[in-house]
């Protein structure tokens, strides 16, 4: 097993395919994009689908593909298969902005994958192109229906909102998500952007959103027990417009103000195989540099319970030393 010395267990695995993307969401990356990390740097199929071996043999339970846009990377179906077909299966899901979803998610779902999340910030094609730099909002919603066609449900879609940009809208999201039965989560914003433009006070807050979504509906709690390591607090959407009948849920996740480290059952692979302990780790350990020099599934497994054994109690966010790590969220996998 994979345990820290704060007892907690790691059993979900973020791997990062591909540090590229086809939007350049201001909270992500600048309009003009990043220095992409070299090809020769990135993990081939081969590579990436033995750690998550190693991974999985150490009790790695659930692999979630991420990125950059997990989707660019080429012959993702076909991957997806070969985790699909590790002992034991993993739960397998994917994290995308939903562009090329239209073209892959029959064949994802084919190959195994067995959730989607997508993200969308808004539901106006303008507000999209003003936060993403690029005119794909209707790719985005082709592609959310071509999850939900494939059977890949409950399709959850993450949001972010922006303080007067579109945080007014976020009431409209969630009818939206209700009437088209789309699991709606919001994200906090973190500081994780490749410009470090990133201000608390800036920062729509968890209690924020609440506010704004009780404005038109009626919510309540769902209890945490059935929380366990999930970062979002769920709440039951009991009457509004769209509420059609029981069982339909908004999610709230606030990793700065309500930090859910202390049940934190995740561990993280970059596309260039760096493992990570946590989003904000300022350290990594190289299983690439290892992998490649020859190293053996004992000695990979070693370097995975060590890297995760020295994992922080907390993200340390509101503390006076909190460095913002070098890498962006897009070059660790969100
Ligand atoms: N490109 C894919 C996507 O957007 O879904 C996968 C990678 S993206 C980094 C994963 C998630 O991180 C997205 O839901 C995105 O909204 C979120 N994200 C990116 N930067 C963020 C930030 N600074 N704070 C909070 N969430 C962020
Ligand atoms: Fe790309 Fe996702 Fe970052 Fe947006 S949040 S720029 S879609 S990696």
């Amino acid at each position: 097993m994979l345990v820290d010395r704060f007892g907690r267990v790691a059993t979900d695995l973020r791997v990062s395919l591909i540090d590229r993307c086809n939007l350049r969401c201001s909270y992500c990356m600048p309009p003009e994009g990043l220095p992409w990390l070299p090809r020769q740097e990135l993990l081939t199929d081969d590579e990436l689908v033995r750690l998550v071996g190693v991974a999985v043999s150490l009790g790695v339970r659930e692999v979630r593909l991420t990125g950059g846009e997990p989707l660019l990377r080429p012959g993702v179906p076909a991957l997806v298969a070969r985790l699909a077909a590790l002992e034991p299966r993993p739960e397998l899901s994917i994290t995308t902005n939903g562009i090329l979803l239209g073209r892959d998610a029959a064949a994802l779902a084919a190959a195994g994958l067995d959730r989607v999340n997508v993200s969308l910030d808004t539901l106006d094609a303008a507000r999209f192109k003003q936060i993403t730099f690029r005119d794909k909002h209707a790719e985005v919603l082709a592609g959310l229906a071509a999850a939900r066609a494939a059977g890949l449900a409950p399709v959850k879609v993450n949001a972010v909102l922006l303080r007067g940009v579109n945080d007014h809208e976020a009431p409209d999201l969630l009818e939206w998500a209700l009437v088209n039965r789309y699991e709606l989560r919001f994200i906090e914003q973190m500081p994780l952007d490749a410009q470090h433009g990133w201000d608390r006070a800036r920062m729509v807050t968890a209690d924020e959103v609440l506010q704004l979504l009780t404005a038109r509906y009626e919510l309540a709690p769902v209890s945490d027990p059935d929380r366990g390591a999930a970062p979002a607090e769920t709440w039951q959407v009991l009457a509004g417009p769209g509420v059609t009948g029981p069982g339909r849920k908004v999610g709230i996740v606030g990793s700065v103000t309500r930090p859910f480290c202390g049940a934190c059952d995740r561990v993280r692979l970059t596309a260039d195989g760096q493992l990570r302990d946590c989003l904000f780790a300022t350290t990594e350990s190289d299983l690439r540099t290892a992998l490649r020099a020859g190293a053996d599934d004992a000695e990979l497994a070693r370097r995975f319970r060590v890297a995760v054994a020295g994992k922080k109690a907390g993200h340390g966010i509101d503390g006076p030393d909190f460095v913002q790590p070098d890498r962006p969220m897009s070059a660790i996998g969100g």
